[in-house]
């Protein structure tokens, strides 16, 4: 699997979101500064109380999509993650490489964000399945990911917690 192309890759987006602290007042845009590279140039990051509102339960949108455990409840989800998004699709070859964006350049930033993520994350739903996001199996985590394994192996969020994990097995078995 290969998600080397913006429209894939913007799951990572995605996934950064549902698993970022994005406490008010000053989250979203801590958020969205250390992510600018996904915004048009001059996209400002300044957000009403209502648009930093929304863009945290974007986030819980695409937690909800990830902990879904049916394919249903993964479509639901996805779909009320989706009736936020309004894409309008645009050529660019602003890296060197031609490839799609999913919001409009002079879209808000909320727009923006909202559209790139729900479209990135339901490309990997419908091309490589719903079963390729899950939630970290590490005690005390919870952070969602999206397995890009090939063999779809993946139970951690980060080589962190699978190291964590690891070590705590290791002790767990010693102490028996
Ligand atoms: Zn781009
Ligand atoms: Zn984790």
């Amino acid at each position: 699997m290969d998600y080397d192309t913006y429209g894939s890759s913007a799951v990572e987006l995605a996934i950064d979101l549902a698993n970022a602290e994005l406490d008010p007042p000053d989250g979203v845009v801590a958020f969205l500064t250390a992510h600018e590279e996904w915004f048009a140039p001059g996209t400002s990051f300044h957000l009403s109380p209502g648009e930093t509102a929304q863009a945290a339960k974007t986030g819980q949108l695409i937690r909800a999509v990830a902990v879904a455990e049916s394919e249903a409840d993964v479509l639901t989800r996805l779909n009320q993650l989706l009736a936020l998004a309004r894409p309008r699709p645009y050529a660019t070859d602003h890296d060197g490489e031609l490839h799609l964006h999913y919001a409009r350049p002079d879209a808000p930033a909320l727009e923006q964000l909202t559209t790139t993520v729900a479209m990135g994350l339901s490309q990997v739903v419908v091309q490589h399945g719903w079963q390729r996001l899950g939630v970290c199996s590490a005690e005390g985590c919870g952070n969602v990911y999206v397995d890009t394994s090939r063999n779809a192996s993946r139970r951690y969020c980060s080589n962190t917690c699978a190291s964590r994990s690891t070590v705590a097995a290791y002790r767990a078995r010693q102490k028996t």
